[in-house]
């Protein structure tokens, strides 16, 4: 992942294809309103892509890998869930939370947001229409477990340990790279946590974290 090459490589091809979109914009010589209009839809998603991939790697830069916090587990929770409130509502996916007893655990709450959010975000892209996708929090006695549950397209048995690698993607998608899972993997074992998927074909899939409860003395980097 913190190989300099594939970054630069990554952040190189969406920088020429933002190029390649307005130079042929600029040789049009009867470019309407039209042409204008796919040519930002093409850059919007660009743009996009480039954001989140700088989101992944700027969370990943060790000096900003505190973990001791106070988790308030339920906040991150929400927060994901008004978040990704808008992508869900245009594929009319039905998000929901539930918390049974509430961790008293240390943590790093920007970290535990995104790796819960790449969760989230991909039971909602990797859905259909209508879908349904719940975040479930447990915990009991020194741990605790998220679920994340969707009733999407579900992963091949054969890739449910590739998916977890570094630019590994079951289809090529077009918001995609392929980094997301990794950085929850890291993100999971800096939490001493193990990460668990279960998934059918067209039934849906689980990412089904299990972390112990952890105390400051433990946490401190
Ligand atoms: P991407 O940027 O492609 O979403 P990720 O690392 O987040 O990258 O995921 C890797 C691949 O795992 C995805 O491209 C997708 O094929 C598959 N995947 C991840 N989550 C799910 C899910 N909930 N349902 C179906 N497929 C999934």
């Amino acid at each position: 992942m913190n190989n300099n090459k594939s970054i630069a490589h990554e952040l190189r091809t969406p920088l020429t294809i933002i190029k390649a979109q307005i130079d042929v914009l600029n040789t049009q010589e009867n470019a309407g309103i039209e042409d204008y209009q796919s040519t930002l839809k093409v850059i919007e998603r660009t743009v996009l892509k480039m954001s989140n991939l700088l989101d992944t790697l700027l969370e990943i830069d060790p000096s900003k890998n505190r973990l001791d916090e106070l988790l308030n587990m339920e906040e991150i929770i929400q927060d994901v869930i008004e978040d990704l409130g808008v992508l869900a509502a245009q594929k009319n996916i039905q998000l929901s939370y539930s918390i049974k007893n509430s961790p008293q655990t240390y943590g790093n709450s920007i970290l535990m947001y995104r790796c819960l959010y790449n969760l989230a975000e991909n039971a909602i892209k990797y859905n259909q229409c209508g879908g349904k996708v719940e975040i479930q929090c447990e915990s009991c006695q020194k741990k605790y477990c998220i679920r994340i549950l969707d009733n999407g397209i579900g992963i091949p048995s054969d890739e449910l340990d590739l998916i977890f690698k570094p630019y590994y993607q079951c289809s090529k998608n077009q918001d995609g790279i392929g980094l997301g899972l990794a950085l929850v993997q890291s993100i999971v074992s800096m939490h001493q946590g193990e990460i668990q998927v279960r998934s059918e074909m067209n039934q849906g899939s689980q990412f089904i974290l299990s972390f112990p409860q952890l105390k400051k003395e433990n946490m401190t980097v």
